[in-house]
């Protein structure tokens, strides 16, 4: 009965691979060190306040976000575990980091002093991270002007420095810059140290180092895509044993036969070059299923593999399946995942239209419910 199919389309989120992915972290990393689950940007579209509450329960000390707002959303939902914003902050975000709790990371002097001026005035004070530009180009503060700003920080009487951090530029391949990254990191902790500033929390390693560099794990590691159960490079892979956590799926909403020669969909990008039968899915790049998938993507129907035709529109999808003659309406359709013996992972889906993992999973699920297994 086709009326007992509730969802149109759905990511299922299986929060068991999570933790089986927990367990590998923690077989990597020891007992030890710490660790702050990444889950910006709706944990990678997996859901962050589920993911959270799952890292939380494996043993996670705490968890990073992106900006005050992503903050916000999991206080909210309850939790009151440490939360960390891992980029730079705005002035207009500060008094939601004071009201709601939040560790911004420090990377110039400015915002300091505009969070210190803020933190008198309420009476309270915070912790921070205090982010080292080693090499990233991006957030941080310079490498060679930390020491002085890093004083100029303790000088603050309402920040409390809490954890100094750095950033990998390309951790995930095997290559010198990474370890010139941590000598710079380590150089600094080591100058700190000699001028009596111990720092709590030193932590460099993002998935890349986790997985190829145990010398930099240091006092916490910040776990996001492997948590995810996806290998940043190929190269990893014998590294850990990584289950993928989410799953994209979609029902055959029709399935139609078209003679020699039809066009399909916009713009008449495909034409049939042979009497075919094409389903449509009632997904599209209003979905997160990128327009740049159109006659490249596929898409497993009946545990088969059937080739995108056509353009995606915002909310369909056109699907060949010739090859698949017993495709009805109303069949499951994995856009990403696994079904029977195949599978369509976010890294074969990555180098096939060019972009990385993470692009596949931030986009997907935008509009589908996630359905947490
Ligand atoms: N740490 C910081 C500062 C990040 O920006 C990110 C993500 O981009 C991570 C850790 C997690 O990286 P990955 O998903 O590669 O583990």
């Amino acid at each position: 009965l086709l009326s007992d199919q509730s969802y149109r389309s759905w990511v299922e989120v299986d929060l068991d691979s999570f933790s089986w992915n927990w367990k590998e972290l923690r077989r990597l990393v020891g007992p030890a060190v710490r660790v702050l689950q990444v889950v910006k940007a709706d944990a990678y579209g997996h859901g962050a306040i589920e993911i959270s509450h799952t890292a939380l329960k494996n043993g996670a000390a705490c968890l990073g976000v992106a900006n005050a707002d992503e903050g916000v959303q999991l206080r909210v939902s309850g939790i009151t575990a440490p939360i960390v914003i891992l980029s730079p902050s705005t002035g207009g975000e500060i008094r939601e980091i004071i009201k709601y709790e939040l560790t911004p990371s420090l990377s110039d002097l400015l915002f300091a002093a505009d969070f210190q001026r803020h933190l008198e005035k309420a009476g309270v004070s915070a912790p921070v991270h205090i982010e080292i530009d080693t090499g990233m180009g991006r957030g941080g503060m310079l490498w060679d002007e930390a020491p002085a700003m890093i004083k100029k920080i303790l000088g603050f009487p309402n920040i409390l420095v809490e954890g100094l951090f750095s950033h990998f530029a390309s951790s995930e391949t095997c290559v010198d810059y990474n370890n010139q990254q941590g000598a710079l990191f380590m150089k600094l902790i080591e100058k700190l140290s000699a001028e009596g500033i111990p720092i709590p929390l030193k932590h460099m390693a993002n998935s890349g180092a986790i997985l190829n560099y145990p010398q930099f794990y240091l006092d916490m590691v910040r776990p996001g895509l492997m948590s995810y159960g996806i290998h940043p490079a190929p190269q990893t892979e014998a590294k850990a044993d990584l289950r993928p956590v989410m799953s994209f799926k979609t029902r055959v909403v029709l399935c139609k036969e078209f003679p020699k020669g039809a066009s399909i969909g916009y713009n008449r990008t495909y034409f049939t070059d042979r009497p075919s039968r094409i389903a449509t899915l009632p997904v599209g790049y209003g979905d997160g299923y990128g327009i740049i998938l159109s006659n490249q993507g596929e898409v497993l129907i009946r545990g088969k593999r059937a080739p995108v035709v056509g353009r995606v529109s915002m909310d369909m999808v056109t699907i060949d399946v010739s090859s698949i003659p017993d495709c009805r309406i109303g069949d499951e359709a994995v856009l990403l995942g696994r079904q029977g013996e195949e599978e369509i992972s976010a890294n074969d889906i990555a180098t096939r239209i060019g972009t990385i993992s993470y692009d596949i999973l931030c986009a997907l699920g935008k509009r589908a419910p996630r359905i947490f297994l």
